[in-house]
This record gives C-alpha cells, structure tokens and sequence, in this order.
C-alpha cells in the first residue's frame, strides 16, 4: 500500500480537479465507523452524504453483492433480466408509485422526472415553449437539466446558458410560487426536505397548497427525494408525512447503500406520459445495481429501519436540542427523523475541520453556517451521545 500522502498526491495530480477534499484517505468501513488508511477509527455522521443507510459491511447486503457479482453484471435493457423485477416491485410497494426507470445517478433521476413533464405537457398541445417553476435554494443534481432547475446561482452561472423556461420560487411562499404560474407552466419540481439548501422540511401548508395548484392547472408535482426519501424522515418517503402525492418522484443515494443507483418514478396520468423511445441508458436498472436495491429494500422491510429512524431520530432531536441550548452560537435547529441541521452564528468550516482531525467524527456542512446530519439509518442511541460529545469537545474551543 502506498503512503497516505502519496494517495493524496496521486489524485491531486490526476483526478479532475471539482472537489476539495479533506486530506483523509479511507480504507474500509464498519457498522457506522470509518477507517483511514493510518488505521484510525471515525464515528460516521455523513453516511458518504445521506447514502449509506445501512451502514458499512453489512455482511447480508454484501453478500447478495457477492452472489450477484458471480451470477451477471449487465445485459442492457434490450434484455428482461431477474434483479430488476424484484427492485422495481419493491420500490413500487413502498412509494405507492406505479411505474419506475432506474438510472444511475440522482441528476439522471431529474432528468427524466423534467422529460416526463415536458412530455405531458407536449402530448396535450404539441407546443415547444412550456415552462416549469423550481425552488430558490435548492439542489436537484450537476447535469444540465438538473443544474437548470437548482436555485443557486454560483453553481449555475459557469455554464449558461442553461435548459429555458426555468421560473424560481421561494421555497414555503406559496404566493411566490402561484405569482410564476401562468398557461404555459407544465410543472413544480422541488424537495419534500430541502437538504443541500440548508436542511427545510416543506411545511404542510405549503406542500398542500402546491398539489392543489398543481391540480387546478393541469400541472405535475415532482417531489425530489434523492436526499430525504428512503426512510429518512422516520418514513419511508418524506411526502408520505404529508398527506399529499406527487405525480412524479426521484430517488437516489440511500436506494443503493453504496452502488450507484437512482429512480424516477411516477403515477397515476404522469405513468403513461412517456413511450417507448422516448428515454434510455445503457447501464441503467442493470443486475448488479438492481440486486442492491432490492436487497436495500429487503432488509429495509425485515429490520424495521424506518420505525427505527422515528425512535432515533427523536433522540437525536432531543440531544442537539440540549446541546443548542448550551452554545449561543447555535441559532437554529432543523429537520426531522435522521436529516437535521444545526445553524450557526459562525461559519461551520473550521468546526467541520476540528471535529474530523481532532475527534475523528465524520460531520458535512450545507451551507457556509449550517452543519447537517445525515448519518446512517442504523445508528444507535450511544452513536447519537458520543456523536454529541465530540461535536460538544469542538464547540468549547470555538467561544
Ligand atoms: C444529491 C442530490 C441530487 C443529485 O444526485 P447525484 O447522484 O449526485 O447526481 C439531486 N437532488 C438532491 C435533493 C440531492 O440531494
């Protein structure tokens, strides 16, 4: 094995540089533990951003892996193959979807769920100028399509211009959002939980009003639950707190534990929008991603995760609430289940940086001052005190 240095080295000086990394290199994982290659252990409140929801070496998961791996890889969708069937009936059950394409990546997932509803609107009067409102402050992935509906400017303005007919709301305003309607609008595309934007769950109000606009205009809600969904939020899609269901759904990162997979999904008159055609990929819904899925879902099912998140997450709820009232410079605390920011009158840089090189404990930002914890779904309540005692080691030497 080459030294950690040399790792680092080595990337800098041949990986496409668009990141800047911390200088760790990690060597394997285990439950909810991380290990760099210099062999030191780290409490993992990141889950690899929101992806890891069963953790590290989970030795079922791994093993369907495994017997995949020696079964078949890929046939290409010109083919039925097994994996497929059992992923895609799962994941219907569980989304109360009726129809589903698997991508490879959450922004492929916007992609299509965008294609669906251009493709609604075109089948109804054949026009080219229809328009989709999207929110300020969110995040719906780095491809065009999914750049052009993510209401930040800094990722946006490089590499305009970008997909037209893209109007911005304010995210909880319904009047923001019913002021950018008008007869040409096909679509609402946001998050049920706002995760990159700072960690804002949609109120109730809000995420009702938008399904009753949707439904006055002919419009399709598309709810992005690549970060908030599978199980998340104490269920198993967020929009399932709510009473309300979207015409069309994505989803990603925890839907493979690992191995990258996505989803769009839709239902009802959003199901038959698209014809064969229309849209494709290679390795999309391929055996060996699609056995993880299902597998995913499997254990999901049989260990009860999403109860579990509930319990937990309340725990976790209650312990940065203490926490919060300890350190002024804490300003606000937001989330639900196992997605939670914590706010900061401070930016969150170094308290990221000490919490990872000082008390090995694995914590992402969103945003300049907001901290956000997406760990993995199977953390336990000794994860969540000793979680808080070292993110409370690095607050005291921030007053
Ligand atoms: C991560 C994320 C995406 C993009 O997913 P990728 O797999 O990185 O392409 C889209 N929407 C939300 C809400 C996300 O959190």
């Amino acid at each position: 094995m080459r030294s950690k240095q040399e790792y680092i080295d080595k990337s800098e000086e041949n990986i496409y540089k668009t990141y800047n990394r911390f200088p760790v290199v990690f060597h394997h994982g285990e439950g909810v533990s991380l290990y760099d290659t210099d062999g030191n252990q780290y409490l993992d409140f990141a889950a690899g951003i929101a992806v890891m929801g069963l953790g590290y070496h989970d030795k079922e998961f791994d093993d369907a892996l495994k017997s995949q791996v020696d079964q078949l890889l890929h046939t290409s969708n010109l083919f039925y193959n097994v994996p497929v069937v059992e992923a895609g009936e799962r994941l219907l059950k569980v989304s109360q979807m009726d129809k589903v394409f698997f991508t490879n990546s959450g922004t492929e997932a916007i992609e299509g769920a965008l294609k669906i509803a251009r493709r609604y609107a075109y089948n109804k009067d054949h026009s080219h100028d229809h328009e989709i409102i999207a929110m300020n402050h969110s995040f719906h992935g780095r491809s065009l399509g999914a750049l052009s509906v993510t209401g930040n400017d800094k990722y946006q303005e490089p590499f305009k211009p970008l997909i037209p007919g893209i109007k911005f709301a304010d995210f909880n305003d319904l009047e923001s959002v019913k002021a950018q309607v008008n007869e040409k609008t096909c679509a609402i595309i946001m998050e049920t939980v706002q995760g990159e934007g700072g960690i804002y769950p949609a109120t109730e109000e809000f995420l009702k009003g938008i399904r009753a606009l949707c439904d006055e205009h002919d419009m399709l809600l598309i709810l992005d639950e690549i970060q908030c969904g599978m199980g998340r939020t104490g269920v198993m899609f967020a929009w399932q707190r709510y009473g309300v269901k979207p015409d069309v759904m994505t989803t990603a990162k925890a839907l493979g534990n690992g191995v990258p997979i996505g989803a769009f999904l839709a239902s009802g008159k959003a199901a038959t929008a698209m014809a064969p055609g229309d849209h494709g990929t290679t390795y999309g819904g391929n055996p060996f991603v699609t056995a993880a899925a299902a597998k995913v879902l499997e254990l999901f099912e049989n260990r009860n995760i999403v109860e579990h998140v509930k319990e937990i997450g309340e725990y976790l709820w209650e312990k940065v609430e203490e926490l919060a009232s300890k350190y002024p410079v804490i300003t606000e605390h937001r989330g639900v289940g196992l997605i939670q920011g914590i706010e900061f009158s401070i930016p969150v840089a170094p308290i990221v940086e000490k919490a990872i090189f000082q008390e090995k404990l694995v914590i992402i930002s969103a945003g300049a001052n907001i901290i956000r914890l997406v760990p993995p779904l199977v953390i336990e309540k000794e994860h969540v005190d000793a979680m808080i005692l070292k993110l409370e080691s690095v607050l005291k030497t921030c007053e």
